[in-house]
Parts: C-alpha cells; structure tokens; sequence
C-alpha cells in the first residue's frame, strides 16, 4: 500500500469499515510513513470536533434562503 491508497482509505479507515486485511496493511504503511500517520490523526481529530458539535440552527433568513435556491436548483420542495 502506498500513500495514495492511505488517502484513499482514510475515511473508511476511521470509520472502522475497511476489510480488516486492508487495515492491516493500512496500518502497517502508517507505521513506516509519519506523513500518512499525521494526515490520519488530524482527520481523525477533526471527525470527532464534528461529532462532538452540536447541530448548528441556521438563522431564518439563511434557511429560507437555502430552500428558496434547493427548490430551484433541484426542485426540492421547502418546508
Ligand atoms: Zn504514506
């Protein structure tokens, strides 16, 4: 496995839903690789800052805003 693979995997990686035979070799390449190890661990931190904060309630304006572009761009019909 090399570095471009490592990218690739990372969000399955973190998520825990890699083949337990590709983590293995993920984790293998990370602990020869410490540019890979970093990308990993900062991906890793910021999925969990996301997890942690709260759902942030967007003011009215910027909802209807949203909506009114949601249903014109893609006919999504608004609330
Ligand atoms: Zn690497």
């Amino acid at each position: 496995m090399n570095c471009k693979n490592v990218i690739r995997e990372i969000s399955d990686y973190i998520d825990g839903d890699l083949d337990l035979s590709v983590r293995q070799e993920l984790e293998r390449h990370l602990e020869h690789c410490t540019e890979c190890k970093i990308v990993v661990d900062q991906t890793r931190m910021t999925v969990q800052l996301f997890c942690d904060s709260r759902p942030i309630e967007l003011p009215g304006d910027v909802k209807s805003r949203l909506h009114d572009a949601l249903r014109r761009n893609f006919g999504v019909k608004g609330h």
